[in-house]
């Protein structure tokens, strides 16, 4: 095994400084409230939760454990809200969501840093996110203007027409791993297509969120957006069971997902739900082995593995195998585990103690099924870190396909590298998880690139890259990643429903 515990040679009490005199800059209220209707207000619960900075262990803020009674006046609050913002005319509602988009581009090292701080993502990583969420809002802003009906086809003697009208009030529940980015791409298209929206965020990572409800409080009409802070099961649930919520936008886990699906059974609420992955990466003996080792990193070290579509299995065909293999270790041995502050962090924390331990448990189990740990595995040696939830990138060689750990998402800087000989017994194996978020190929041939694309069973393919999430371009999962498309046009449809107006004509 080998250690890869780089890094700035500092001391635990600076980046305990760093993280400190950020937050004293950075965060307006420590004990942050609850926003309804336009007002901060107090949880019915009386309860908080803090929220922890996972590079020093230290505590940011507090925010409200919302409860069912919160949920209730927030829901209440966005029916007024929705009111005022469906007289809007599209062409104001485009001004509103640019407007959006300029103040978070005004403040995006703000919101950028926010983000490291209750998240841990390396800075440099964080400002590509703030970057997506401007692009987002000017997208969403646009596509409005050509949300149409259209007319059906009749012989004359009546006019069929359907028109798009948003549900009212939408539920959105997002995870930790991309804070305001996931916020972003459920927000922006539902107030687009004219919706009123009660956000709850995930409680570890609400600072971001917040921050932009303060940027915006004086521009959204008072209810259109609504934030209830909360545990998921207490606050998270009630949103999903409210039966004033015509339609729910959930991402998470799987499992939470599958909950979600069947608490909004109960008021047959229409959903988009995005969730976990496993995602292949196939490695064709053509690839250029710098090309391949790069996609790979990206793949899978990007935001310290805590991507859904991170590249978790990769396959590499036997040709290319070991040089490959030596190649990726080599780069992966010298990333950067520090403070994410710093501009040269490539890996930070990852988001809790429980996170870290998962990650753990999933290394162990596959020492214990005689797996190779060719790299990682274990908390960098550097004292500095020695207070967050830091753990080195891991790669482990040739698991067992039917284990839990090639088949369970593990959401940390964990990657299973597989050698392949034949294509068919290789997309059996890479198609073989219940999952089907992404998958990347990595080739010279624009048919093999082609024929894996189509083989395949998952909802996004990169070729020769990774994580390249452009507004417009659909995003969500096959098989059990999913239900829904983000991020694109289809999305601000999945917030509107269609009406069908048929008239009689007189003759
Ligand atoms: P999680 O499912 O634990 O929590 C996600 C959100 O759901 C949080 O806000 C949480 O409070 C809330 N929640 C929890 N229980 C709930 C319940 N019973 N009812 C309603 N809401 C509830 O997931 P997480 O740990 O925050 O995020 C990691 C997961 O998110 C990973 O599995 C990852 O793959 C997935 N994810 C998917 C995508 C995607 O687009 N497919 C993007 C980012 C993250």
């Amino acid at each position: 095994m080998v250690s890869n515990s780089k890094g700035p040679n500092e001391q635990s009490t600076t980046v305990r400084e760093r993280h400190r005199e950020a937050a004293r800059e950075l965060i307006r209220d420590e004990n942050i409230k609850l926003y309804l209707g336009g007002e901060w207000v107090d949880s019915d619960s009386g309860q908080s939760i803090d929220v922890t900075n996972p590079t020093t262990g230290e505590p940011l803020a507090t925010v409200q454990a919302g409860n069912r009674a919160d949920v209730e006046r927030a829901v209440t609050a966005a029916w007024r809200g929705f009111d005022t913002w469906s007289e809007y005319e599209p062409r104001e509602r485009q001004q509103m969501l640019t407007e959006i988009a300029d103040r978070i581009d005004a403040e995006r090292e703000r919101f950028a840093q926010l983000d490291v701080l209750d998240n841990g993502k390396p800075i440099t990583e964080a400002r590509i996110d703030i970057e997506l969420v401007v692009d987002h809002f000017r997208y969403f802003a646009g596509a409005l203007r050509t949300l149409e009906g259209r007319t059906v086809p009749t012989n004359g003697n009546r006019h069929v027409e359907t028109i798009r009208e948003p549900y009212g009030v939408v539920g959105q529940i997002t995870p930790w791993n991309f804070p305001l980015l996931m916020a972003a791409w459920k927000l922006a298209p539902a107030l687009a297509a004219g919706n009123a929206v009660v956000l709850k965020p995930a409680e570890e990572t609400p600072l971001s969120l917040i921050e932009l409800v303060h940027q915006i409080d004086d521009l959204v009409p008072a209810g259109t957006i609504n934030v209830v802070t909360g545990y998921g099961p207490e606050a998270g649930r009630a949103l999903v069971r409210h039966d004033r919520i015509r339609k729910l936008a959930f991402t998470g886990a799987v499992e939470t997902g599958r909950g979600v699906m069947k608490d909004a059974a109960g008021s047959i609420t229409d959903l988009t739900l995005e969730l976990g992955g496993k995602s292949p990466i196939l490695v064709f003996p053509d690839a250029d082995v710098d090309t391949a080792v790069d996609v790979a990193i990206d793949a899978m070290f990007y935001n310290t593995g805590e991507c859904c579509c991170a590249g978790s299995r990769l396959f590499v065909h036997e040709a290319i195998h070991d040089e490959f293999v030596s190649a990726f270790v080599d780069a992966a041995e010298v990333l950067t585990i520090a403070d994410p502050l710093l501009e040269s962090t490539d890996i930070g924390p990852e988001i809790t103690r429980t996170q870290l331990n998962r990650t753990e448990h999933y290394i162990k189990l596959a020492e214990d099924v005689g797996a190779e740990i060719l790299i990682g595995g274990r908390a960098p040696a550097s004292e500095a870190l020695a207070d967050g939830n830091f753990i080195e990138p891991t790669i482990i060689a040739e698991v067992p396909h039917d284990t839990r750990v090639v088949q369970e998402e593990i959401f940390g800087p964990v990657e299973l590298v597989f050698e392949w000989t034949g294509y068919d017994e290789m997309m059996r194996f890479a198609n073989n998880v219940d999952f089907g978020l992404a998958a990347g190929i990595v080739t010279d041939s624009l048919s093999t690139a082609h024929r894996a694309a189509r083989d395949i069973e998952a909802g996004n393919i990169w070729v020769n890259q990774h994580n390249d999430f452009p507004a417009g371009q659909p995003f969500g999962g096959y098989k059990q990643s999913g239900i829904g498309r983000e991020t694109a046009r289809e999305t601000i449809e999945a917030y509107t429903q269609t009406k069908t107006i048929n008239y009689k004509l007189n003759q």
